[in-house]
């Protein structure tokens, strides 16, 4: 027998998050799995505030409850988010998989979360007494660890457009070819301008923790000319390689940090 409340507006269910010990439960794939002793659940599939893909001229907002299946058919969600939430498992668990549960249930393989640091995505937070929006990377603070109040819901992840509209590369590696959570998984976006690099970012599944990103090597990226990342690439990648934390898994440290290093200078070749 499933306990739980059902709201049909938002608002509602801010009240019941409010005053009772509940779980959010939206496509339910990871809960399911989980299956916690005794659970009130606070259903959130019948309210569709949750549901919705807009454009507000800065950033392309998807709802907490818009399902990958949803995402991969809509006309204003990037590429890139596209092409991440498309390698996620088979039909059945993207047409009830959510945008909120990814980031909700805090997987540092979670594949739309990765597109989110690589993007400098946002995350909006409400409750009964408000809401706040904070960067993705400051809501995530490492597996199975996020910055969720016990009053808030996840309400909406904000992708900026000036990132959306850049080129950008996206490689999954898995234990195969289809239905695999990933080993490593790389995303990054860039802009190039007569011939100089005016914007990257680029972040990393790969064993930590957490995602990695490192803003300070981006940093030293922007403004350089292409034939000068031509000329230091593996200067570049070493930089990288120093930065980078693997840790043992399913396969070896060594593993990742060979298929990392490879997909970082792939990475660097497409922007030349
Ligand atoms: C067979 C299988 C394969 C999978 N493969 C992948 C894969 O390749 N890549 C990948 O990234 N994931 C994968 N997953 C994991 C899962 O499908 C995703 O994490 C999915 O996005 C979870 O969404 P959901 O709506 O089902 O979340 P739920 O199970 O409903 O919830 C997950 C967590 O998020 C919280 N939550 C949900 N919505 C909100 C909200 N609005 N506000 C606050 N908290 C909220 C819940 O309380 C819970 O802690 C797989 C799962 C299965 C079962």
């Amino acid at each position: 027998m499933v306990n739980g409340y059902a709201p049909k507006t938002l608002q509602e269910a801010l009240e019941i998050r409010a005053h009772e010990k509940v779980i959010p439960y939206a496509g339910g794939t990871d809960l399911m799995v989980q299956n916690p002793k005794n659970a009130i659940y606070l259903f959130l599939n019948k309210i569709d505030e949750l549901k919705e893909i807009k454009d507000d001229g800065e950033y392309i907002r998807i709802g907490a409850g818009v399902t990958f299946t949803q995402a991969i058919a809509s006309d204003l969600v990037p590429q890139l988010m596209k092409e991440a939430v498309s390698r996620i498992a088979a039909p059945a668990i993207r047409n009830a998989g959510t945008f909120g549960g990814n980031l909700g249930n805090s997987s540092d393989k979670a594949d739309s979360v990765l597109v989110e640091f690589a993007m400098d995505g946002c995350v909006r937070l409400v409750s009964v007494n408000g809401e706040r929006v904070i960067p993705v990377e400051e809501f995530f603070i490492k597996r199975r660890e996020n910055n969720l109040r016990d009053d808030e819901l996840i309400a909406e992840i904000l992708l900026p457009k000036a990132k959306c509209s850049m080129p950008y590369y996206y490689k999954k590696v898995g234990g195969r070819n289809a239905l695999a959570i990933s080993r490593i998984a790389f995303a990054g976006t860039y802009l190039v301008k007569d011939g100089v690099i005016e914007d990257i970012s680029a972040a990393v599944i790969g064993g930590a923790a957490k995602f990695q990103r490192f803003k300070d090597i981006e940093k030293m990226l922007i403004g350089k000319t292409v034939g000068e990342l031509k000329a230091n690439i593996d200067e570049y990648v070493k930089l990288y390689s120093e930065k980078y934390i693997f840790t043992r898994g399913r396969v070896s440290a060594e593993y990742r940090r060979t298929v990392c290093m490879n997909l970082t200078k792939d990475f660097l070749n497409t922007i030349i």
